[in-house]
């Protein structure tokens, strides 16, 4: 491998505050207020509240707004807009994660960075499908970055969750999926079967789905949990709930129940016993292994910066095929402790 030219400029580095442009004059997904910030996707390790600016996906706006507060400045643009910021070209790619969630693309003098935040490469027919960006330097998450994540076809997930349900329900136990409120509820709701049964929205969940309906994905045949009847016969119905929403008030109100959870998590049962899950459904909004060693290696980048989770394997494994490879130290993670916890009602938060 050739050394890396000494000319190149570092279009992004890292600050205090998170990762820098200074000739774009922005930051992207910083942990810190700035003036300008660009912002990958609306999860709380990467959208924090307090920066001047924002910049977005129109379709990541309705929720970006929710989460940064009604009074946020929050400029919107089509995938694959370019915008010159300072002395540098940025646009915003599919990242195919959650709804309007992006990759940031930044070009000066042909010189082509791109920040993934987090990705997932396989469609799931709710959000933008990801887009490959040729890059030369190309900053990666690494969330699943070990070999054992290997994902199942989303279909085959869907009909295991919808056989639990009606399991569940021949038993008389109400079923609760567990899910992240900001992407994963969603998708778990466009996989249930409406004539299984009723299937209703914890309210972190239904402000969700209310910020993907303004983004141009409207999810039906839901209705939230305050809706219910009074004499609700919950052991038909699915409540698609949280993570922190696990354990605390729910159970007694609904008789006996079952727990079920949608996370890559689930992948590793030491994990679901630690969370006393019934079951695990390894529906993940993430890229698996293959998926993300295959897709750094076609942007074709020279040089790639791996952060969040897992780095040290996904750093070798491309160091041995001549990649520059380096882990970088973010402030990015699981959106599972924090993410929800905006949303969610106070005292909801219990784990
Ligand atoms: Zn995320
Ligand atoms: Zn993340």
């Amino acid at each position: 491998m050739l050394p890396m030219s000494m000319v190149r400029d570092d279009l992004l580095r890292l600050t205090p505050s998170g990762l820098f442009c200074e000739l774009g004059g922005f930051f992207v997904d910083p942990w810190g207020p700035v003036a300008k910030a660009v912002i990958t996707h609306a999860h709380a390790d990467h959208a924090r509240r307090g920066s001047a600016e924002y910049l977005t996906t129109h379709s990541g706006k309705p929720v970006l707004q929710t989460r940064m507060g009604p009074n946020a400045t929050i400029q919107s643009i089509a995938f694959g807009e370019q915008i010159t910021l300072g002395e540098v070209r940025v646009s915003l790619h599919p990242a195919g994660h959650i709804l309007g969630s992006a990759q940031v693309r930044i070009e000066h003098r042909g010189e082509v960075w791109v920040v993934s935040g987090d990705y997932k490469v396989a469609p799931d027919h709710l959000v933008e499908p990801f887009e490959l960006v040729p890059c030369n330097t190309f900053i990666t998450e690494s969330t699943f970055g070990l070999p054992i994540y290997r994902w199942r076809p989303q279909a085959e997930l869907y009909a295991e969750i919808n056989a639990w349900w009606r399991e569940n329900q021949s038993q008389g136990k109400t079923s609760l999926i567990h899910g992240y409120s900001l992407g994963k509820a969603q998708r778990i709701l466009a996989g249930l079967d409406r004539t299984i049964g009723p299937i209703y929205c914890h309210a972190s969940v239904a402000v969700c789905n209310r910020d993907y309906a303004a983004g141009g994905v409207v999810l039906e045949g839901w209705r939230m949990l305050s809706e219910a009847p009074p004499r609700c016969d919950w052991s038909r119905a699915i409540i698609v709930t949280p993570p922190q929403a696990h354990g605390g008030d729910t159970p007694h109100r609904y008789g006996e129940t079952s727990s079920g959870f949608c996370s890559g998590w689930m992948t590793t049962r030491g994990i679901r016993r630690r969370e006393s899950i019934d079951r695990g459904f390894p529906l993940s909004d993430h890229a698996d292994w293959p998926e993300l060693t295959s897709t750094i290696l076609a942007t074709g980048a020279e040089r790639v910066y791996v952060t969040h989770g897992s780095t040290a394997t996904l750093v070798r494994w491309l160091t041995e095929r001549g990649l520059d490879a380096r882990p970088l130290r973010t402030q990015y993670g699981d959106e599972g402790t924090a993410d929800d916890a905006v949303a969610v009602e106070p005292g909801a938060g219990a784990n």
